[in-house]
């Protein structure tokens, strides 16, 4: 056959993820860790790496790593899921709970892989804009709910790219005004130290997602996971791969777990970074800085695009362009990487704002103009771009 049957229509809208493989001596883009895992960890490891039995499948429901989990938060093996990453889980839930003629209520700007695993389980998806201030939109929220034609809610809290928390009664009250699943999604929250775990006791529709990739300096290995009540976890179980997780990831993730005491300090060395960054980009002229309590940092300036430019090409630094995603513009995301990273960068935008002479902004402008219109050309009418994703 010359010809190839198109597969569903719903992909015409998607663009596939492919993270731009753009070089820089600092990055700051994809709110990493800034540091490999601690040296006794890689030895522990190391020592123990020739037994390791690389021909045996997985243990495909990462008993030890669920037991840890579930024995820190207070739960039990049956109300977790590990899964490869929390995108995996993301998805799921999407699998379990969306789909044809199910509707998922998305607030965005928010990560975009909620909207996009929609887009791909042909998830009907209905947004409730942010307020300017990235605030969630309460009441209509509690409106779109009170419909009753939810089947889930996604909360990012922290939410990313803003990095704002929701405020708790607000959260409770919609755990109580709808059956919906609702999913608080917790990936910075070893940064935030806000969790709704205390609220799954009276809620059984509450889900909360975490991470290893964060905190955990494991972003390279994939693992998150998910706290819930047991008949949602048994659902979730139907849907994913059984070897999601492989052994590997899940033998450093067991471990790192148990150590997790060794990564507090690094943590709040983020966190007095993190200041460091609002105070050093409030202290710039043009820039408006949004309030973080996340490991990454949004900020608004004029051309945005044209900065984040300079910043790569002029001194190494990559951040995060958010400026042609909705409800973001002009807005870039700098992830808070290690004091000399912080330096750097800081330096680099004191650096970039000051040479913003007339002309260098003008030539930008067209360029950016030159860049959107062949974007504009390029691309279908896609609902999210993958630069919007913003991991
Ligand atoms: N949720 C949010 C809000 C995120 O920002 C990210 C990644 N940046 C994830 C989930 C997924 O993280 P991972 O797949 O690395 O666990």
């Amino acid at each position: 056959m010359e010809s190839i049957r198109p597969p569903r229509p719903q992909l015409e809208e998607l663009i596939p993820y492919d993270v731009k493989d753009v070089k820089a001596e600092v990055i700051l883009s994809s709110n990493e860790h800034p540091d490999n895992l601690p040296g006794e960890i890689v030895e522990w490891l190391a020592d123990r790496l020739p037994r390791f039995s690389f021909n045996r499948y997985p243990d495909p429901t990462a008993k030890e790593l669920r037991g840890l989990i579930a024995e820190a938060n207070g739960l039990e093996p049956g109300n977790v899921l590990v899964g490869n990453g929390g995108d995996e889980i993301i998805f799921d839930i999407l699998l379990a709970w969306g789909g044809p003629e199910r509707t998922l209520l998305d607030l965005p700007p928010t990560f975009a892989m909620y909207a996009i695993d929609a887009t791909s389980t042909g998830t009907t998806v209905i947004s409730v804009p942010r307020n300017a201030d990235f605030s969630i939109d309460e009441e209509a929220v509690l409106a779109a709910l009170a419909t009753g034609d939810v089947d889930l809610v996604v909360i990012a809290n922290p939410n990313n790219p803003t990095g704002n928390l929701s405020n708790e009664s607000f959260l409770i009250d919609v755990l109580n005004a709808t059956d919906a699943l609702v999913l608080v999604d917790e990936a910075y929250f070893e940064f935030s130290r806000h969790t709704m775990r205390p609220h799954m006791e009276r809620h059984s529709n509450l889900v909360i997602l975490r991470t290893f990739s964060k905190a955990f300096s494991l972003a390279g290995l994939r693992v998150g996971y998910a706290l819930a009540h047991e008949d949602v976890i048994s659902e979730l179980m139907k849907v994913r791969q059984p070897y999601s997780v492989d052994a590997f990831s899940q033998w450093v993730a067991t471990k790192v777990f148990r150590e997790r005491v060794v990564f507090q300090s690094a943590i709040r060395d983020i966190m007095r970074e993190r200041d460091r960054l609002l105070h050093g980009l409030s202290s710039l002229s043009g820039v408006q800085v949004f309030p973080s309590e996340a490991n990454f940092v949004l900020f608004r300036v004029d051309q945005a695009g044209a900065l984040w430019r300079d910043l790569l090409h002029t001194h190494s630094v990559l951040v995060r362009d958010l400026s042609r995603a909705p409800g973001l513009e002009d807005c870039l995301r700098v992830t808070v990487g290690s004091p000399q990273e912080n330096t750097r960068f800081l330096e680099a935008m004191a650096h970039a704002l000051s040479y913003r002479t007339e002309s260098q902004l003008i030539t930008n402008d067209a360029a950016q103009r030159h860049e959107l219109a062949s974007n504009a050309a390029s691309q279908s009418q896609s609902t999210v771009s993958p630069e919007e994703v913003g991991y």
